[in-house]
């Protein structure tokens, strides 16, 4: 493969930065609006201009990047907007594995490959009757947190989601997701597994920066009290995190244990990058609510490497260059399929 391509959003520009530096060709499918800002960076050496990122699956854009030998890495824009049965049908070679995906969006798939991986997670609530302990209402998919609301019991759920409806932030026969909410300092753990070297590797850990639900702690209570506005959990930027080295150990096990149940479960299992995320609580004892089978842009943060991978490699590493460094092996060595789905 002599190509990297992605779409222009979420973590483009760290992917194919690192895609440039070692030696790839580099194409972006890029929204017509957003020409203006992408054509700023000299590093991208082709645009596919498109009306809508649902041309990834149209014969023009695949053959595009077909003539160019291209392998397409996916992220959250991906995700957000296309079913997984789009997703799928993608003909161009996916970094990773692209089967994952639907584990991903999927709520019911999510909690059992958690539960597979024995992850320590929150209490699922089947019904806003059942609420007992203050909980999370969460919308379908990956909605960023968009809609997100906390409720401390049935009415409490009842008067929030009504107000919502009545926003129009979110629908009246939405299935919405109840969860126990899990109090403590947000870490979100990214890692590479290599299918190539069978290997583990830990990255780096990033919070989100959620509108606003965060504001909220910078108002005094009296105010906070007098506030009928339901706060979301909107992700609007992410920062840097090291965790108490005594962490580390679990870190790596958690990743182990999430790259082991993914073979078992969704063949050939969790290959590239992928995201843990939770909290931890008073006790450092860890609570995961979510996974990312795929690159996040909390890695944003590390274009210059992370204080990880500084630990294993000797050069800066971000993750869009580690992607493309494993896609160069691959290549050398004839076992693309390996890497790709
Ligand atoms: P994305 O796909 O963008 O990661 P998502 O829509 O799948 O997001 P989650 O990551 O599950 O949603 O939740 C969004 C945010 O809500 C989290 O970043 C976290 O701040 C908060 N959150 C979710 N579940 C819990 C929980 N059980 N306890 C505490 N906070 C939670």
């Amino acid at each position: 493969m002599n190509s990297i391509a992605t779409l222009g959003s979420h973590c483009s520009l760290q992917v194919l930065k690192g895609a440039k530096d070692e030696g790839l060709k580099t194409l972006l499918v890029c929204e017509k609006r957003r020409e203006k800002l992408y054509k700023r960076f000299p590093f991208i050496d082709e645009l596919i201009i498109v009306d809508s990122f649902k041309e990834v699956l149209d014969q023009k854009c695949q053959s595009i990047l077909e003539q160019n030998n291209a392998v397409l890495i996916p992220h959250g824009t991906l995700i957000a907007q296309m079913s997984s049965d789009e997703i799928e049908s993608i003909k161009t070679p996916v970094f990773g594995n692209k089967w994952i995906l639907r584990w991903e969006s999927d709520r019911e798939m999510k909690e059992k490959l958690m539960r597979e991986a024995n992850l320590p997670m929150p209490k699922p609530v089947t019904n806003p009757s059942e609420i007992e302990k203050l909980s999370i209402v969460k919308r379908q998919g990956a909605a960023g947190g968009k809609g997100y609301f906390m409720a401390a019991n049935e009415e409490d759920y009842n008067t929030k989601r009504n107000q919502l409806i009545a926003e129009g932030v979110i629908s009246k026969d939405e299935t919405l997701y109840i969860q126990e909410y899990a109090a403590g300092v947000l870490a979100y753990l990214t890692f590479f597994y290599s299918p190539l070297k069978e290997e583990l590797e830990f990255y780096g850990v990033d919070q989100r920066h959620e509108s606003d639900i965060e504001g909220l702690g910078r108002i005094p209570a009296e105010q906070q009290l007098k506030s009928d506005k339901v706060p979301s959990f909107n992700v609007i930027g992410n920062s840097p995190l090291v965790l108490r080295e005594s962490l580390l150990d679990e870190v790596y096990t958690m990743g182990e244990n999430f790259v082991e149940a993914a073979k078992r479960v969704v063949a050939p299992g969790m290959n590239g990058p992928f995201c843990i995320e939770g909290v931890y609580d008073e006790n450092a004892k860890f609570t995961s609510f979510e996974f990312s089978a795929r690159i996040v842009a909390g890695s944003n943060i590390y274009m210059d490497g992370s204080p990880y991978y500084s630990l294993l490699f000797n050069e800066t590493m971000s993750m869009g260059k580690r992607i493309a460094r494993e896609v160069k092996l691959a290549s050398e060595s004839n076992q693309v399929d390996k890497i790709t789905t």
